[in-house]
């Protein structure tokens, strides 16, 4: 009898270059997958309807994707330190194989599941796959994990990167008795995110699955158009173009492999004719390095998921007002850059890196609320939502993570008028302003009447004052600290 291998999928939900797969494939032509609807993490308070529906797309498409290989792709919902290694059993695989996550859940959930199956006797292989190097292969001459981005980037880019691996393919499914088997283990039907408990009408950015991802890369890399990653490091600070490539809610989810977007830009590179084109592919790649960096930061210093990195942080006094927060997240701070980032996120389940920028300084500088606050609030919304790059995200906004400089502050007035000089992203998600003249707008100088006329709010707070008292506070802070 052919040995079976059960593949647990998590965040690589795609049949190429998945690099435990790969492995799975070369020990036997018996390669079932399975995927774990995880109460521990559908039950969080910070789960975003467009992520949860994203995900149920990518894993339709994947049993879609097994089906024409000659497998299957089976759900279990439960835990799954003892839905895996019971479905293992029923099944008498041979072993389980899954890909590494840095999270520290994810982390501690694995070891249990690598006990579980050792005391049922069953193999465990597993492997690197999320990212271009694992943590560990990049470290500092002390030996260290680094802790400042720009000397992280100069020594990763540095490192060969690994080919994609090939597609699963030509594979053995399970006979009928094993199907039984698999249903009594707990095997279900795949439920839509709405019977998850996650309803989502609005479009996804990025439609789920391998495929629709991989159009996604081959569209942003094509030279031909000379757009997308070829204008990268002039657009992608302009949330009204389309400047970048909505690929992060695949990147989170594995519905592409790391390797395959790393060769695709690669080969624009080797295609480009001019410094110009070069440096623009350089810096889509430098920000394919920051999700690694912040990767390998969760990965050795797990308790920035709890808090703050810089001492000077742990107990700022914050002013939470509940009003204030209220008025962030609904878009309706009187801040029409501010205003029309967070409407684009509650509409769509994605925002514009700039936006996010721009939108977490206000939260932490000029409403004086805990950073965590808008990073959990992130998570309940964003469609990539990732508790890597996020708190990266924030920490870095906050000022209370490894960058170095300590006090950033965004002027929202000067970030609008730099990089939405026309208006036209504000007009965009704020359309009781689109009759407005752009440089209001941008400035924000809205006459009382005029707001009131548009039903839109006059401005929660005042930018210079509460900058001056954020930067205070901040003094007396460091000097008690
Ligand atoms: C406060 C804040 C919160 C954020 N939360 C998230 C999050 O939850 N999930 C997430 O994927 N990104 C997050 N980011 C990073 C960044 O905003 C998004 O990755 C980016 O906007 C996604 O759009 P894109 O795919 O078009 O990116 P592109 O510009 O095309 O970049 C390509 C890929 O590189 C990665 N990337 C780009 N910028 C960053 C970055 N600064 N940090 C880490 N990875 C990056 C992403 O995987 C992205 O898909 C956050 C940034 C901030 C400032």
């Amino acid at each position: 009898m052919t040995d079976l291998i059960l593949f647990w999928h998590r965040r690589d939900l795609r049949l190429s270059d998945n690099v435990a797969l790969a492995a799975a494939r070369e020990h036997t032509s018996k390669v079932v997958g399975v995927f774990c609807l995880d109460p521990s993490i559908l039950e969080r308070d910070d789960v975003a309807p467009a992520r949860v529906t994203y995900m149920v797309g990518c894993l339709a498409a994947l049993q879609e994707a097994y089906a024409r290989t000659g497998s299957e792709l089976l759900i279990l919902k439960g835990n799954p330190v003892q839905a895996i290694p019971a479905l293992a059993a029923a099944l008498s695989a041979q072993a389980v194989f899954w890909n590494w996550d840095v999270e520290p859940y994810a982390q501690a959930r694995d070891e249990q599941v690598r006990h579980a199956l050792k005391e049922r006797g069953i193999g465990l292989h597993t492997s690197w796959d999320q990212l271009l190097h694992a943590p560990g292969e990049i470290r500092t001459n002390a030996g260290d994990p680094y802790t400042v981005y720009t000397p992280f980037w100069k020594n990763w880019q540095k490192q060969p990167k690994a080919a994609p691996l090939p597609t699963l393919s030509d594979v053995q499914g399970l006979s009928d008795s094993e199907r039984e088997a698999a249903t009594a283990a707990g095997a279900i039907a795949l439920p839509s995110a709405q019977d998850l408990g996650f309803g989502w009408d609005g479009d996804l950015v990025l439609a789920p699955g391998e495929a629709a991802a991989r159009d996604r890369l081959e569209a942003f890399c094509e030279s031909s158009t000379r757009e997308g990653l070829w204008v990268y490091d002039d657009q992608r600070d302009f949330p009204a173009e389309p400047g970048t490539s909505q690929l992060s809610a695949a990147l989170k989810f594995g519905a592409i492999g790391i390797r395959t977007v790393w060769a695709a830009a690669d080969a624009a590179l080797s295609r480009s004719r001019s410094e110009e084109s070069t440096n623009n592919i350089r810096t889509w790649q430098q920000e394919l390095a920051w999700r690694e960096f912040y990767q390998h930061a969760m990965y050795f210093f797990p308790r920035l998921a709890e808090g703050p990195y810089r001492r000077e942080w742990q107990d700022f006094p914050w002013e939470n007002r509940e009003d204030r927060f209220q008025a962030w997240c609904e878009g309706r701070t009187g801040y029409p850059i501010v205003d029309a980032a967070m409407r684009q996120l509650n509409e769509i389940g994605w925002m514009h890196n700039r936006c996010r920028m721009i939108v977490a300084s206000f939260l932490v500088k000029d409403l004086i609320i805990d950073w965590r606050w808008g990073e959990k609030y992130f998570m309940q919304k964003l469609v990539d939502g990732d508790l890597s790059a996020n708190n990266g995200g924030w920490q870095w906004s906050a000022s209370s993570g490894m960058d170095p400089k300590p006090l950033r502050i965004f002027n929202p007035a000067s970030q609008a008028q730099k990089y939405d000089p026309d208006a036209v992203y504000i007009r965009q998600w704020l359309p009781e302003l689109k009759s407005l003249d752009a440089a209001d707008l941008v400035s924000g100088k809205i006459l009382p009447l005029v707001r009131d006329r548009c039903g839109y709010p006059a401005p929660i707070v005042d930018h210079k004052v509460q900058q001056q008292k954020f930067k205070d506070l901040y003094k007396q802070q460091k000097a008690q600290g």
